[in-house]
């Protein structure tokens, strides 16, 4: 049986960052993925291009049970900490937009990252490898592999969630995690586009690849971001940000004209008018959409000036209180990430060490702490690595 300080099992963002780091405190560790490939979700990260961190990341950005959790994690290791080592790596990288920082060139200089930084912590790695089964031992873990049996006083779980299963995602954290008596919050997917029923969405479904800045609520979410149609349903920006606090049953309000009085507008513009009502509204809204919209509520083809000042004011309601119902998402196989995980509070904060077992750690993705879209939930990745690096 092979002696290691450290397992962790999972080569993602977190494990590859918290091997690294703890190598470097002179910790011997081993990092264990069961993939082929390496990094295959840093890889097709930020359409390929990896949002690294958010300048912005603090804790209002991200959702969990106990929103408070990640609070610790999040101050001791900040955007700026990581971005100080993709500097030291040479790799070039821009801010997109609100905070949002990319690689220049491709994901794949932050695989190299991580993987040079292991090197330098002088990292043990098996990959491919299953682990067949986890067990407690007198002063730490012992886990069992198709290519051994390994102990250590400190497991780490960065195995992530579950989005995206064809590349390697797997529900095993949190089976370990339920085997150990940790409680958890349900996983379910977010980041993730939102479908309606067929004959909901059917008049709409013409409308694929209409995309607009809208102003989207639902629950405590709100976001001013891109929306665009499909097929299907809604996804974009908008959406996917809005989906991570939606769940069955609830309903999402869409402003498609944020911050302006369309009412207001309308009858203003009415004054004296001889234009078409299409004419007016598909200036300020996509035509498509336009047309369809007065079509349903039977306006097309007529003048601005023959519809009542009540029908306009109705119009402009409807257009900026969108009430909308959609009755599933796209599930895991389109989801960046997963909402829910291990419950936080059975984790401490500081070191995401299970207060109850000790040695066991979970970072990362596996963990109750989800970050809106934009680059937040790379930073969880690397900061709560970070703090588990520091405490094994
Ligand atoms: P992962 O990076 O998923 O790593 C988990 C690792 O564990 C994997 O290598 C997996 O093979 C391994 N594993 C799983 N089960 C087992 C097992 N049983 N045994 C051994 N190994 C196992 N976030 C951002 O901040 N910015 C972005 O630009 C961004 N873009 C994204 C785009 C897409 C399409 C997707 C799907 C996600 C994106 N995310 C983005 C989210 C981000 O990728 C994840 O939040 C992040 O990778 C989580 O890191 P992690 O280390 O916890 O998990």
């Amino acid at each position: 049986m092979a002696q290691y300080d450290v397992l962790v099992i999972g080569a993602g963002a977190a494990g590859m960052y918290c091997a690294a780091l703890a190598g470097q405190r002179g910790r011997r560790v081993l990092l264990i993925d069961h993939a082929t490939r390496l990094g295959e979700k840093i890889r097709i990260s930020g359409g390929g291009r990896c949002n690294f961190t958010n300048l912005h990341a603090s804790p209002a950005q991200y959702l969990s049970d106990n929103p408070h959790y990640c609070r610790s994690a999040l101050a001791r290791h900040t955007p700026q900490d990581f971005l100080k080592r993709v500097r030291h790596h040479g790799i070039r990288w821009f801010e997109k937009h609100k905070g949002q920082l990319f690689c220049e060139d491709s994901s794949q200089r932050i695989i190299d990252l991580l993987q040079a930084e292991c090197d330098d912590g002088r990292v043990d790695w098996r990959m491919p490898c299953t682990v067949t089964a986890v067990t407690p031992e007198a002063g730490g873990w012992a886990i069992a592999t198709d290519q051994g049996t390994f102990e250590a006083p400190s497991l780490v779980v960065a195995t992530g969630g579950m989005a995206i299963p064809k590349i390697g995602a797997t529900d095993w954290g949190l089976r370990l995690a339920k085997q150990q008596g940790l409680p958890l919050v349900s996983p379910r997917p977010a980041l993730v586009p939102l479908t309606f029923a067929r004959e909901d969405w059917a008049p709409f479904a013409e409308l694929a690849g209409v995309a607009l800045e809208v102003m989207l609520r639902c629950n405590e979410g709100e976001f001013r971001e891109d929306l665009l149609l499909t097929h299907r349903g809604l996804s974009g920006p908008a959406i996917l940000q809005i989906s991570s606090y939606w769940q069955h049953g609830d309903e999402l309000v869409v402003d498609l004209l944020p911050e302006q009085d369309l009412a207001a507008l309308l009858l203003e513009a009415k004054q004296g008018s001889r234009q078409q009502l299409l004419t007016v509204l598909s200036q300020l809204l996509p035509r498509r959409l336009t047309e369809l919209w007065l079509q349903r509520h039977d306006l097309l083809g007529r003048a601005l000036a023959e519809v009542s000042d009540k029908t306009l004011r109705q119009l402009a309601h409807g257009l900026q209180h969108w009430v909308l119902r959609p009755d599933g998402s796209e599930g895991f196989r389109k989801a960046e990430v997963m909402r829910g995980g291990v419950d936080t509070r059975a984790l401490d904060s500081r070191t995401m060490m299970a207060r109850e077992r000790p040695g066991l750690y979970f970072i990362g993705e596996v963990v109750d702490v989800t970050g809106w879209l934009g680059g937040y939930n790379f930073q969880w990745a690397w900061s709560s690595a970070f703090a588990a690096a520091q405490a094994v």
